[in-house]
């Protein structure tokens, strides 16, 4: 194993190079600091490097799904469609890595392996697998909440003949289905997005579906050149909105460039059935956005659910396929929001194949395809739509020690405990970006990215200002943290019994189930980190 001297002139060690990491890079160095980043990928972009299945999108305007950082950078790039594809989003990336002269410290193809924060000199020893270590005042994970992709365990794994891929991990190269049969497993935004895509080009694809999923249209559509220089001009205004927002996004892609923008407004509960059939017949899915109780009431979720399925049952020729892609047994917005273009049509092509595993689940992978208890799949190809070991994963994959060495794995036994969702007790001068217990995944993740990276850089300055050598959440900081993010979650679809979301952890066996990021919302959010800063790191230690 290659070992070098810790450098000890870095003052930040950044581990990612996503949308979190390149912009933690520019603005450490803008304070003048010197930092590096480690990236285990050979370039930037994180999520939109590693996710390059076929129909990969953006689900938030392309216009609010982008840095507000530099104004320059906001009037030079063209997005040329309401949700930007992976391709375009990833050229995005490499054009801010370019433009900022980002790629000069960042380390590519390097994966982190262990950190650990020394008592003595109080700096982090950041050891990566090939056995290089680095030495910094802080250590910002900006690895990702969506960064470790999920196999699930089948018997028979390693014994398929044919390829085999993950949503999550894609090749580069891409992959050509022409006259394959092709199986895939989930159903989830990955699945939902690259199902119809893979089926206009394979010979034939078995969809094998657990749990079927709510999904809305896209409606997405080429920007329009004067949305777009609109929506330069009002850039201030749109970036003022989201922050002040619940969830990062205002919508402002929707109404110009092609689809309708709706405010829910109405209550699903005073309609009738002959109303509600008839708005069916009239606007499909899109019925459902009018009604602002849907979220809230879990009647009225109920009603929007037999809309629901009842357009299912419009779309779809089948009867026996479409009873299969209607979710019955959870609520509506308890998972992460899907949305598809042409999703449900798929399964009215002669080459597509949907298998409910409810009726009959998997019992092993065979060198031919799949064994199921109720029959035998057969496909060339396989991909595994199976999702993310969510928020947690990244984290957990190294070896992160704080004070008297104590394992954050350990500390997080029994679930992830922070305060604010930036610092974990006992851990100093380590930051998670959108970690659990911040509005992250709940959010437009740009937004929630840049606040929490402008909130570190200053927290920073402050402390260097002051002499301050070290930070650290308080535990009982980060007890009462925890129990507001757990009362703002209750009573919420996100946490009803029947829900079984990655947020939740559900997704992994044995992950403890907790709802993970915090419901607050994105204004109400940022205004208590402020505060916190304001009056002087209220919940955190500072140590000379
Ligand atoms: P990432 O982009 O995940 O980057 C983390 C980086 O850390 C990765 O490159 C990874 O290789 C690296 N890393 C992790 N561990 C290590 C290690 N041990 N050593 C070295 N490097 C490491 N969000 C939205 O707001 N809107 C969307 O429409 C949206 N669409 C999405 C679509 C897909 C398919 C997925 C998977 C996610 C989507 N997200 C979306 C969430 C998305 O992850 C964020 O928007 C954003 O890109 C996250 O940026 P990040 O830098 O925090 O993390
Ligand atoms: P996901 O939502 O977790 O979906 C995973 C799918 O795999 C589910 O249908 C799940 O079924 C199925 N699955 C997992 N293990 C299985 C097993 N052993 N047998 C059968 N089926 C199994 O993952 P994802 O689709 O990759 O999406 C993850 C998140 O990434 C999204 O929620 C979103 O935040 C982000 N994303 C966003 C977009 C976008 O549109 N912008 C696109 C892709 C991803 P069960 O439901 O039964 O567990």
């Amino acid at each position: 194993m290659a070992e070098t001297l810790p450098d000890d002139t870095l003052d930040v060690v950044i581990v990612g190079a996503g949308f979190a990491g390149m912009y933690a890079l520019h603005s450490f160095r803008d304070m003048g600091l010197q930092a590096k980043v480690l990236e285990a990928g050979s370039d930037v972009g994180g999520t939109w490097y590693w996710n390059r299945y076929p129909g990969a999108r953006c689900d938030v305007p392309s216009v609010e799904y982008s840095y507000s950082f530099d104004k320059d950078l906001e009037q030079e790039w063209n997005w040329t469609e309401i949700m930007a594809a992976q391709p375009e989003i990833l050229e995005y990336a490499s054009h801010v890595a370019d433009r900022f002269d980002l790629r000069k410290d960042i380390q590519f193809q390097t994966r982190v392996a262990s950190a650990a924060f020394d008592e003595r000199s109080n700096r982090w020893q950041v050891v990566t697998e090939a056995g290089e270590t680095f030495s910094a005042r802080f250590c910002v994970m900006a690895t990702g909440c969506l960064s470790v992709p999920n196999t699930p365990t089948i018997t028979g794994q390693e014994s398929f003949a044919g390829a085999v891929y993950h949503t999550g991990n894609w090749p580069e190269s891409g992959v050509d289905f022409s006259g394959l049969k092709v199986g895939i497993i989930g159903t989830g935004s990955s699945g939902i997005q690259s199902i119809p895509v893979i089926a206009e080009q394979a010979a034939h694809l078995t969809v094998f579906q657990r749990t079927p999923n709510y999904t809305m249209p896209a409606a997405n559509a080429p920007l329009k050149p004067e949305f777009l220089r609109q929506a330069k001009e009002n850039y201030p205004n749109i970036r003022a909105e989201q922050r002040a927002s619940q969830v990062g996004i205002v919508g402002y892609g929707f109404g110009f460039g092609g689809a309708e923008n709706v405010e829910p407004t109405e209550e699903i509960r005073n309609t009738t059935a002959a109303e509600r059939q008839r708005l069916v017949e009239e606007e499909g899915f899109l019925a459902i956005r009018r009604y602002a109780d849907v979220a809230l009431d879990e009647k009225a979720n109920e009603l929007a659910c037999d809309m629901y399925r009842a357009q299912v049952s419009r779309v779809i020729k089948d009867p026996e396929t479409a009873e299969a892609l209607m979710p019955r047994d959870y609520p509506m917005g308890c998972k992460r929001p899907v949305i598809d273009t042409d999703y449900y049509e798929t399964f009215n092509r002669e080459n597509v194949t949907l298998v409910d595993l409810r009726k009959g689940g998997i019992e092993r992978i065979t060198p031919q395809g799949l064994s199921t208890a109720q029959g035998e799949y057969a496909f060339d190809v396989l991909v595994y739509a199976t999702g993310f070991d969510a928020m947690t994963g990244a984290l957990g994959k190294i070896d992160i020690r704080g004070r008297e060495d104590v394992a954050l794995k350990d500390y997080w036994d029994a679930g992830p405990r922070t305060y604010l969702g930036l610092q974990v007790a006992g851990f100093p001068n380590l930051f998670t970006v959108t970690g659990p217990g911040s509005p992250s995944v709940l959010s437009n993740m740009i937004v929630s990215i840049e606040q929490h990276i402008d909130w570190i850089a200053q927290c920073i300055a402050d402390l260097d200002q002051r002499g301050a050598k070290t930070i650290e959440a308080t535990s009982g900081a980060e007890d009462a943290w925890i129990a507001h993010v757990n009362e703002v979650a209750e009573n919420t679809m996100f946490t009803a019994q029947s829900c079984n979301s990655w947020y939740l952890g559900a997704n992994i066996p044995g992950k403890p189930r907790i709802f993970m990021p915090y419901v607050g919302g994105v204004g109400v959010y940022r205004e208590k980190c402020a505060a916190v800063a304001k009056n002087d790191y209220e919940g955190f230690l500072l140590r000379a």
